[in-house]
């Protein structure tokens, strides 16, 4: 009796009716070419385990780009070619596709980016970063359905366990440690007992891979649904020794959450979450952590500000009036803002971050600036000051009407000499 399992269906299922067709068509023309065609990945693990999948990942034995060049044209999407790596990737409406040639994988030193030469699809496989991740289905030639597991990732994936392929595995490429983690969480998996033993034996490794990769894995926890589980089991295993300094502490999780409901529908940027970790840090740990991920200037901006605004949040007195918490608050990024209000342990604090992002950043005077030059106000700085003391008179209640502005602009010039 044959053991092949037919899963094309479990994956077709998964996908939305725009990726279930692109996958039709890809299967079509790879056939009519006489190449091979494979899902493989992350898309068979979710087939496997009846999770929705967006992305495509797909392999065939010769000339990815040019398969993929004339699917662009199938399918109205649109094509980015790889040359250097053999791939392209194809963005439709919702989902994107990655065409890749067949291709095995060395590691000349560890941690260095590996050389790939073309190979079968069981060196494909074998490159692999985890079990559940080596698995492929044939999409073409005929029949199509049957899943490739040389290393038996079904059978991991009904253990719940992640695995790495070889010993050496975190040691090749040390981001497989974040990686680990981001799949031991998503999916409620935990590590097998070797490959936990090899991650903490080499994730100090981590250090030896560039800022931009360390990045890269660093945003992708971000992008989970929880990545405080994925910090706090970092934290447990010693990963976070890689990257000194970061906060985690019973209250994070509760930090992270709150600072989700902030962004609903959509998920905080990453450099909400990096904040949460960071915003008690010292400045010199600050700028080492900045540095080591090679953050960019925007992201940089909000750790900066967010640990900046902590220091001086003390100083808001419980009864200021809201002219004073906006005089605080104005020049601060409103992501930076939001971390500080999921972040800050005064209730009273919280209202005041709360009352400026929903209402006071929002009030403007009712008179502008034509209606002071045309009350003889000089442009420039007197205009400006003239502006800012009008909006604190109307945040703090002080005037409603613009006859209310106009009497306060008469009484500030009077008294000027
Ligand atoms: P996700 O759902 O996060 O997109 P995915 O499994 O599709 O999961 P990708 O990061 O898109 O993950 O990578 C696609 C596939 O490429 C993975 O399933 C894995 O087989 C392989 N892969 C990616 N990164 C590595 C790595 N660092 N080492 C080995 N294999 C990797």
């Amino acid at each position: 009796m044959s053991n092949t399992l037919i899963i094309n269906d479990a994956i077709m299922r998964m996908l939305s009716a725009a990726a279930r067709h692109f996958l039709k068509t890809a299967a079509k023309e790879a056939a009519a070419r006489g190449q091979e065609l494979y899902a493989i990945g992350g898309i068979v693990r979710d087939g496997l385990m009846s999770r929705p999948a967006n992305d495509l990942d797909l392999s065939t034995d010769r000339d990815a780009i040019d398969l993929a060049k004339k699917l662009a044209g199938l399918t109205a999407g649109k094509l980015t070619r790889h040359p250097r790596f053999g791939t392209a990737t194809i963005t439709c409406d919702d989902f994107h596709a990655d065409i890749a040639t067949l291709r095995r994988e060395t590691y000349e030193k560890p941690g260095a980016l590996p050389v790939v030469a073309p190979g079968s699809l069981k060196d494909d496989l074998n490159r692999r970063d985890f079990t559940v991740n080596a698995m492929a289905c044939r999409f073409a030639p005929e029949p199509a359905g049957e899943l490739v597991d040389p290393c038996h990732g079904q059978a991991d994936i009904a253990a719940r366990l992640i695995r790495v392929l070889h010993s050496g595995s975190f040691r090749d490429d040390p981001t497989r440690v974040w990686r680990a983690l981001r799949y031991e969480q998503r999916l409620g998996f935990r590590l097998e007992d070797a490959t936990e033993k090899w991650l903490r034996r080499d994730a100090p490794r981590l250090a030896d891979i560039s800022g931009e990769r360390l990045r890269y894995e660093i945003e992708c926890v971000c992008r989970e649904d929880r990545p405080e589980d994925i910090f706090r089991r970092a934290a447990a295993l010693g990963v976070l020794d890689t990257l000194p300094g970061l906060n985690i502490d019973d209250e994070t999780r509760l930090r992270f959450e709150t600072a989700r409901t902030l962004y609903l529908p959509k998920k905080p940027p990453a450099a909400v979450y990096l904040s949460l970790l960071t915003f008690n840090m010292n400045i010199e740990a600050l700028d080492g952590f900045i540095v080591r991920l090679r953050l960019p200037r925007k992201a940089a901006l909000v750790l900066r500000q967010t640990n900046g605004l902590m220091l001086k949040l003390p100083g808001l007195k419980e009864d200021a009036k809201p002219s004073a918490v906006t005089t605080l608050l104005q020049d601060t990024d409103v992501n930076a803002l939001r971390v500080a209000l999921a972040a800050a342990g005064s209730r009273s604090v919280k209202r005041q971050i709360g009352d400026y992002l929903d209402k006071y950043r929002h009030v403007r005077p009712l008179l502008n600036g034509d209606d002071l030059l045309a009350m003889g106000i000089a442009p420039g700085p007197a205009l400006r000051e003239t502006l800012r003391r009008l909006r604190s008179a109307r945040l703090d209640g002080l005037s409603r009407t613009k006859q209310d502005e106009m009497a306060l602009v008469a009484g500030y010039t009077s008294k000027t000499p």
